[in-house]
């Protein structure tokens, strides 16, 4: 018998790591379909997935106020302290975003998305739209 458990268990394992093998090679299969699909649509440079622009530092979500051409505008309330009163008062605060080309159509006035701070890209832009996280209310 236990000969036979041994034997048992040897073909479980063997089933085991044929199955990870497996999983292993679809998903290398997957990664290597995935930017070949996604790569004619967007030869935009300074795009954070498909580009070599690199995103750091801060996060910050709000709603689109204003769209132009590859730049959006959105703003946010934030809390500031206000020492003479004790108390804290509500601010409204724009920031400028580049907003890649493969997520212009994506894009409209009055969604919530969320933009991530990058390398200056001009006198204005410092923040990258990195998604959207809901569309806007009816
Ligand atoms: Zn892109």
């Amino acid at each position: 018998m236990p000969l036979w458990d041994w034997v048992l268990t040897k073909n479980l394992l063997i089933k085991h790591t044929q199955k990870i093998k497996k999983m292993k090679k679809e998903k290398k299969e997957e990664k290597k379909k995935e930017p070949k699909l996604a790569a004619p649509t967007c030869d935009d440079r300074n795009c954070h997935i498909h580009g070599s622009l690199k995103t750091r530092g801060k996060i910050f979500e709000g709603i689109v106020v204003k769209k132009f051409h590859k730049r959006i505008a959105i703003e946010l309330e934030r809390m500031v302290y206000v020492r003479k009163y004790e108390r804290y008062s509500k601010t409204k605060t724009k920031i400028h975003a580049r907003l890649p080309v493969c997520m212009e159509d994506e894009i409209k006035i009055g969604d919530l998305i969320k933009v991530q701070e990058c390398r200056p890209l001009s006198k204005l832009i410092h923040f990258v739209v990195i998604k959207k996280i809901k569309e806007k209310e009816k």
